[in-house]
C-alpha cells in the first residue's frame, strides 16, 4: 500500500522563477492574446521541434481539430475509429459530419486499414485516424486508399508529440495532424493544441477561424470561433518545451523497468512498445488477457486502487457506444469486434518522469502476485 496516491500522470511544470521574467515582459507590454510575440515564438519553436513547415496554435486540441476539419470543407461521412477520446468524434459532430466507425487492428489499436475500403461510399470525404497511445496508424496504406478515392486524411496526434515514423516527423503525414497540449499530455501549455498541415495556404483560413472570422476591423468574412492560445499559455509552453527531452529520457528508463518486471507475467502484454518507431512516451499501456492472467482488467483496476494506485481504462467507453449514435449502422457492436474486445482489456499505468523506480517495481509486484 502506497502512503500517497499514485495517479496515471503528473503535469510537467516549469520552475516558477523561470517563468517570472517572461511574465514580466508580458506585463510590461500589456499584450495578452491575439498573436502576440510569445505566441509567435512558441509557433516557431514548435515548427522546429516537430520538424514541420506549417503549424497553427489553438486554445486546445479539440478546437484545433474542429476548425481544421472545417477548414478542409469536408462533407457527408468521415471514416474513423471508435477507440479514441470523445474529442475525435465530437469534432466531426460539430461539423455536421457523420462518423463511420471502422474496427481497429488488434496489435496497434489504430484503424484497421484493411477494413477501410469496404466502408467508403459516395458520401465519404475523409479518413480520420488516431495514433493511439503513440502507435502510428498505417499511414502508407491509408494514404494509398485516400489517393484512390480522393479523400482527405486527418490524424489525431494527441499522443504523438515529437515522434517519427521511419525517421519522418509524424506531423507531416496526411493533410493535417492535430496535437493536444492539455496538462496531461507530454508537452503542455495547461490547455492548448496545434495543427500541422500540408497546404500552406490554410494558415490564413485557420487564423480567421480561430478569431471569429474577423479579416480586419471592418470585415467579418466567415463564421469562426474563439480558439486562440494566449500569451501566458505560450510562456508556459516555451518553458515546458525546455523540459521535454529530459522528461522523455526519464520515461524511457521507467518504461524499461516496467517492461522488465512485467515481461514474464502470463497474460500481460505491453501495448506501447513502438518497435522501429520512436516511442512518444505519452502513456504506458498494458493489455490483460483474462483467460491467461486469470483475472479481468476491471479486477486489476480495482485491486490496484486498494494499493492506492489509480490507473485509467483508456479509452472506455467506445465512442460508438455514445447514445447519439445508437441508430448508426457502423456503430453496431457486431461491426466492431476487435474494438469491443480491446476496450475491456487495456489499462493505462502510472507514467511520468517523477515516478520512482521502486514504485514501478512495487506496482508490477502487485500485478504479478495479487491475482
Ligand atoms: C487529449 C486528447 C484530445 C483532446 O485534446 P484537448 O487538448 O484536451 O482538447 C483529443 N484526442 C485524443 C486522442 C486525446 O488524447
Amino acid at each position: 500500500m502506497f502512503k500517497e496516491p499514485i495517479y496515471i500522470t503528473r503535469p510537467l511544470l516549469p520552475n516558477l522563477n523561470d517563468i517570472l521574467s517572461s511574465l514580466t515582459d508580458v506585463w510590461n507590454n500589456q499584450w495578452l492574446t491575439n498573436n502576440g510575440p510569445q505566441h509567435s515564438k512558441l509557433e516557431d519553436q514548435l515548427k522546429q521541434y516537430l520538424n514541420v513547415e506549417n503549424l497553427s496554435l489553438f486554445n486546445n486540441g479539440t478546437s484545433a481539430l474542429l476548425l481544421g476539419i472545417k477548414a478542409l470543407n469536408l462533407t457527408g461521412e468521415v471514416i474513423t475509429t471508435p477507440f479514441t477520446f470523445p474529442a475525435t468524434v465530437q469534432a466531426l459532430d460539430w461539423n455536421n459530419l457523420t462518423p463511420v466507425f471502422c474496427d481497429i487492428d488488434p496489435t496497434t489499436l489504430t484503424l484497421d486499414a484493411a477494413k477501410i475500403e469496404s466502408l467508403i461510399t459516395e458520401k465519404t470525404s475523409a479518413i480520420l485516424g488516431v495514433h493511439t497511445f503513440g502507435n502510428p496508424c498505417d499511414v502508407k496504406r491509408i494514404q494509398t486508399i485516400a489517393n484512390k478515392y480522393n479523400l482527405k486524411v486527418i490524424y489525431d496526434g494527441a499522443h504523438t508529440f515529437g515522434t517519427n515514423i521511419e525517421q519522418h516527423p509524424i506531423g507531416n503525414f496526411g493533410d493535417m495532424t492535430m496535437f493536444s497540449f492539455h496538462a496531461t499530455k507530454l508537452f503542455n501549455t495547461v490547455e492548448g493544441g496545434a495543427l500541422t498541415y500540408k497546404d500552406e495556404s490554410l494558415v490564413e483560413k485557420l487564423n480567421l477561424l480561430k478569431n471569429f472570422g474577423i479579416a480586419n476591423p471592418e470585415e467579418v468574412i466567415l463564421s469562426g470561433l474563439n480558439a486562440k492560445l494566449n500569451e501566458i499559455q505560450s510562456i508556459i509552453g516555451l518553458e515546458v518545451l525546455k523540459l521535454v527531452e529530459l522528461e522523455r529520457q526519464k520515461r524511457h528508463e521507467i518504461k524499461k523497468v516496467y517492461e522488465q518486471y512485467l515481461a514474464d507475467i502470463p497474460g500481460i502484454r505491453v501495448l506501447t512498445k513502438n518497435e522501429g518507431d520512436q516511442s512518444s512516451y505519452q502513456y504506458f499501456v498494458i493489455q490483460i488477457d483474462k483467460e491467461i492472467y486469470g483475472k479481468t482488467r476491471d479486477w486489476l483496476h480495482e485491486k490496484l486502487k486498494e494499493f492506492n494506485v489509480f490507473t485509467r481504462k483508456y479509452f472506455f467507453p467506445l465512442c460508438s457506444e455514445f447514445k447519439w449514435y445508437e441508430n448508426l449502422k457502423s456503430a453496431r457492436k457486431e461491426n466492431l469486434p476487435q474494438a469491443h474486445k480491446v476496450v475491456t482489456e487495456v489499462l493505462a499505468m502510472p507514467y511520468y518522469g517523477e515516478l520512482q523506480m521502486e514504485s514501478v517495481i512495487k506496482i508490477c509486484k502487485v500485478i504479478r502476485e495479487s491475482r
